[in-house]
């Protein structure tokens, strides 16, 4: 290995980091110790690292910057990155990117698919077949989709791909988020909504695609699922910790609530004894066939894993070749990046 030979760690491990070494080619080494702990990873791995491609088990706080004496970028792989301090990380001189758009069409169609398993009771009346029953008038859950509303919270990629497919359903479509400019209503013939209450009072399905943030922390509390319509859906396939999940408990268990599919949890995997988790899994007769959760899976498929991984090495490169990053989240931050003092011909 050559002085100049840049370091790419993945902390949390890939099983064969094939994919980036394609990407990558002789120039790059790739370190994959699939730690479970971030102190397993000795200091001197964190020191010599030129570029770190973090998941999403890892939080990347100021102490852990601090190691990172040579890091010009850290790439999230994959869409949300509030386990990154990017802030920090600008003023270190080390740009933060993510992998914006590798599932957006999958995050979006799981959401569908969610909203779909209800209404039309898939989940439900395939096991009551399997239970050797041939009974379909007991699901309270199904619907007609075709005209009625859903709210969509946060109209970015994956918002606007879930109303893209609603509008295709034949449902009308509203939805809620403030950072937008005018006129994205007309664009894709959807109803604004300039209030959260106004949207939740109105939609039969409410579908969350915001990222996490200090403000939308706990967004679907209490207050949000009283405002939302009597019997009205609740679909989370955005993050676990925008929600309370014990107002989403007491919401289901007073019946305000149809049903409720998501694809996170405020912690992953959920605690056992979390009572809505432990209530769905005994089958308690209340809850039976109105709840689901899939494993924080929405953006996995093969075909997305491979874009991401691609995409992800791709943004390394650039970086480590002294080039602007495309997908950069905290250029606000960014002073003097690391990265600029690098050149093609010496890559690190
Ligand atoms: P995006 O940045 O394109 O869209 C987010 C939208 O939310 C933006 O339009 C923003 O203006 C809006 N927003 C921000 N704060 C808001 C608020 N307080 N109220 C209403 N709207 C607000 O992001 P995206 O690609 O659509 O992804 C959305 C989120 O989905 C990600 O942040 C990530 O956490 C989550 N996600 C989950 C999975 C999964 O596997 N379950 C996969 C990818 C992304």
């Amino acid at each position: 290995m050559s002085d100049t030979t840049c370091t790419v760690l993945i902390p949390e491990g890939i099983p064969d980091p094939d994919i980036e070494r394609k990407v990558f080619g002789e120039s790059f080494a790739v370190i994959a110790p699939a730690a479970s702990s971030i102190e397993e990873i000795p200091a001197d791995l964190w020191r010599r690292a030129d570029a770190v491609m973090g998941r999403r088990h890892f939080t990347y706080d100021a102490d852990l910057m601090g190691k990172l004496e040579r890091c010009k970028l850290i790439i999230r792989m994959g869409v949300g990155f509030d386990n990154i301090d990017i802030k920090r990380a600008g003023e270190l001189g080390i740009a933060v990117s993510n992998v914006p758009d590798y599932c957006t069409t999958d995050v979006a169609d799981h959401a569908i698919g969610l909203m779909l398993g209800f209404a039309r009771g898939i989940l439900a009346l395939s096991a009551s077949v399997m239970e050797n029953q041939w009974r379909w008038e007991q699901t309270s859950t199904l619907r007609r989709l075709s005209g009625s509303t859903m709210g969509i919270i946060g109209l970015g990629r994956i918002g606007t791909a879930v109303a893209m497919r609603a509008s295709g359903l034949a449902m009308k479509v509203l939805f809620y988020d403030p950072y937008l400019g005018e006129g994205v209503d007309k664009s894709l013939g959807i109803g604004r909504c300039y209030e959260l209450k106004e949207l939740l009072a109105g939609s039969d399905v409410v579908s969350m695609h915001v990222p996490l943030t200090d403000e939308t922390r706990d967004m679907a509390n209490e207050d949000f699922f009283r405002a939302m319509k009597p019997g009205a859906l609740f679909i989370n396939t955005a993050r676990g910790k925008i929600m309370d999940s014990r107002a989403l408990y007491d919401a289901l268990r007073s019946g305000h609530l149809s049903a409720a599919g998501l694809d996170v949890w405020p912690v992953e995997p959920p605690p056992e004894n979390d009572p809505l988790i432990k209530a769905w899994r005994t089958g308690e007769p209340w809850i039976r066939d109105r709840f689901t959760l899939t494993p924080h899976a929405a953006f996995f498929c093969r075909d997305s894993w491979e874009e991401l991984r691609t995409k992800a090495a791709l943004e390394v490169k650039r970086v480590l070749q002294g080039e602007k990053p495309r997908a950069c989240v905290n250029e606000t931050w960014l002073i003097n990046p690391r990265y600029r003092k690098t050149t093609f011909q010496q890559p690190c």
